[in-house]
């Protein structure tokens, strides 16, 4: 029996819920002490808050998530939402009231999930999910370690504008990442507010920007970065993408 696909985007208005279902390193799913016998890193996932409705409505066995790309569990995702389409196994009813799935899944996931403009969808467009590279825009807030005033960090983030960085695999996904030079490009960004000790980016980079490295430089690993720019020690406070921006020649 051939899958049951269906396309969305999704809207994460908190942190801490992974893109897809993360099962238990120690037990690997089976239930341990560690993962207090839940078989999972994390209590849920938005691949189970929009596929276990689906799941049960249309009678299948499975589901699985395909996302355009996926945040950092701690970063929200918001705007107009990420595209998604989710995959159905063995499903025994395939003409489902999609108006009425949304609803209840947006009553499910209330304050933590939302999806929007559920439809019927295909492999096809599954593969093509996959291999997009959207570029995306972020609201960042930096937490910067001494003294920086506007002008400089205007001028620091004009510098940026439309220009290419070079990413050695991060410190932190290096156990499971190869360790690689990759460019990528700024291609907007603007402050958007500054405080004391703190100060909000609107950031727009190309797919596969690792923004927090950018930010911090991750020991000289990215260069350029914002740290290095401004001489002055930058962390990443928190992130949100706020838009994944369309590429319309793969809807
Ligand atoms: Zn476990």
């Amino acid at each position: 029996m051939s899958p049951l696909f269906i396309y969305g985007r999704y809207r994460k208005l908190v942190r801490d819920i992974p893109q897809t279902r993360w099962p238990c390193r120690t037990c690997m799913g089976k239930g341990c002490e560690r993962c207090s016998f839940t078989g999972k890193m994390y209590q849920t996932s938005v691949q189970e808050i929009v596929g276990d409705p689906i799941q049960a409505v249309a009678e299948g066995t499975d589901h699985f998530f395909h996302g355009r790309g996926r945040e950092d569990i701690d970063a929200r995702m918001l705007g107009n939402g990420r595209p998604f389409v989710i995959e159905i196994r063995e499903p025994k009813k395939r003409n489902l009231d999609l108006g009425s799935l949304e609803n209840l899944i947006n009553e499910s996931g209330k304050d933590r999930i939302e999806v929007i403009g559920l439809r019927p969808s295909s492999r096809e467009e599954v593969r093509k999910t996959k291999t997009a590279s959207p570029n995306k825009t972020y609201r960042v807030v930096v937490t910067v370690h001494g003294i920086v005033d506007e002008a400089k960090l205007n001028e620091v983030l004009q510098s940026f504008k439309r220009t290419r960085i070079t990413q050695q695999t991060p410190v932190r996904v290096s156990h499971r990442r190869a360790d690689l030079a990759r460019e990528r490009e700024i291609v907007d960004l603007h402050l958007e507010e500054i405080g004391e000790g703190s100060f909000t980016l609107v950031l727009r980079t190309e797919a596969g920007t690792y923004v927090k490295e950018f930010v911090h430089g991750d020991n000289g690993r990215t260069r350029p970065n914002l740290s290095e720019a401004l001489g002055a020690p930058c962390e990443v406070r928190s992130l949100d993408v706020i838009e994944v921006n369309d590429d319309t020649s793969e809807e």
